[in-house]
């Protein structure tokens, strides 16, 4: 079995370089159940993958899957007794083994919502039991030309694989369908930005009311970008979101204006005020913020950034930046540096007394994308 330290170095690399997967071996893979999906294809966030299970059994990790072996030098060999061998192509020694986790059953098209769609256009799994959603397909920087580099929200609308905007009604019965066969212990709810003074507030608030309703005891994850008006955080909390991620993806300042041109607009003591307003309201360590990582600060600058927030309270969830196929070229983040910008923030997190490890809903809890919480284990 795999030690902590190796769980973590394992889970960072997969996390930048992603998966190549040899064309002869794509009859095999499909028995085993990956569709030949590579990259991203959409996706609000940076993230976006397949999933699969360290040889622990189990840490999670979301991993992209390239068809062009440039991209990468892990190479995924076929899979014998229930695991996927995979190595270096470089060196050509082992890397380690990785579980696919399969697709839920409700993915197939025969699930389909009372009023007709396919369940999977709703909601999907990720990793093992957190059921996520992107509630409303469209975002306002998209609009004006300033989305974030690295988001994929409409592509998903222009592929068709989803619906520009969801209900209580059909997300509740794509939860019942997941619980049913154990795949929504949790939920993580994304959205794009509304142009509203409210920035989609209200559209979680009166999805949340719905659901919550029906399903009390899911606990709820929303993603929302700072709001000048911090009564709306009071509102969420009140419909019955559980715990918050408000995201400003980059902290370096000049570098933020290059990524989130759109959400530049709104001043870094905006999200501050934010998010110690989210803290009173939700509770220690159920309040987070993605941070992105490989835009070429220094690894020094990057962690008294990163210090800052953890101070406040806030869970920084550090991952990869990842590319979207056809847009942008992203840059790749040195797995090795992102191991100790990982082993540092936890021993900050648990300097200023932030513990991932207690969240109760969404990202943070379900860990797919980020290995902070390992880090935070191995410290
Ligand atoms: S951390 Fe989990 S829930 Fe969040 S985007 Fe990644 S896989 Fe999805």
């Amino acid at each position: 079995m795999i030690d902590i330290e190796t769980v973590l170095a394992q889970k960072t690399e997969l996390l930048c370089k992603g998966l190549y997967l040899d064309n002869e071996l794509i009859p095999q893979y499909r028995k085993h159940g990956i569709d030949i999906d590579f990259g991203r294809k959409g996706g609000a966030g940076p993230s976006g993958g397949r999933y699969f299970l360290l040889e622990d059994e189990h840490t999670l990790v979301n991993v992209a899957l390239w068809n062009n072996s440039d991209k990468t030098e892990l190479f995924l060999k076929e899979n014998e007794n229930n695991y996927f061998e995979i190595y270096n192509n470089n060196t050509k020694d082992s890397f380690g083994k990785l579980k696919l986790i399969q697709n839920p059953q409700f993915y197939n098209p025969e699930f389909k919502t009372s009023d007709g769609i396919p369940m999977k256009k709703i909601a999907l799994v990720h990793g093992i039991d957190c059921l996520a959603s992107t509630i409303y397909q469209k975002c306002v920087y998209w609009a004006c030309g300033e989305a974030c580099t690295f988001c994929g929200i409409e592509v998903s609308l222009q592929n068709n694989a989803t619906i520009e905007e969801k209900t209580a009604d059909q997300m509740s019965e794509v939860i019942t369908a997941a619980i049913k066969e154990g795949r929504c212990a949790h939920m993580t709810l994304t959205s794009g930005t509304d142009e509203t003074i409210d920035k989609g507030a209200n559209r979680y608030i009166e999805l949340l009311k719905g659901v919550k309703g029906i399903h009390p005891d899911i606990p709820i994850h929303v993603q929302i970008e700072a709001l000048e008006d911090l009564e709306y955080l009071n509102k969420l909390k009140e419909a019955g979101a559980d715990t918050i991620g408000i995201h400003i993806e980059v902290l370096n300042e000049k570098i933020r204006r290059d990524i989130t041109p759109g959400k530049f607009h709104l001043s870094y003591n905006t999200f501050e005020r934010n998010w110690k307003h989210a803290i009173n309201l939700f509770g220690n360590n159920q309040v987070s913020s993605y941070i992105l990582t490989g835009f070429g600060e220094s690894k020094a600058d990057f962690l008294k950034d990163v210090e800052k927030i953890i101070s406040i309270g806030v869970i920084p969830y550090i991952t990869p930046v990842r590319s979207i196929p056809g847009k942008k070229d992203l840059p790749i983040t040195n797995f090795e540096d992102l191991i100790e910008i990982y082993k540092e923030s936890a021993v900050l997190m648990k300097q200023y007394g932030v513990n991932p490890l207690e969240n109760r809903a969404g990202c943070v809890r379900c860990g797919g994308c980020s290995a902070i919480k390992e880090a935070y284990k191995a410290s």
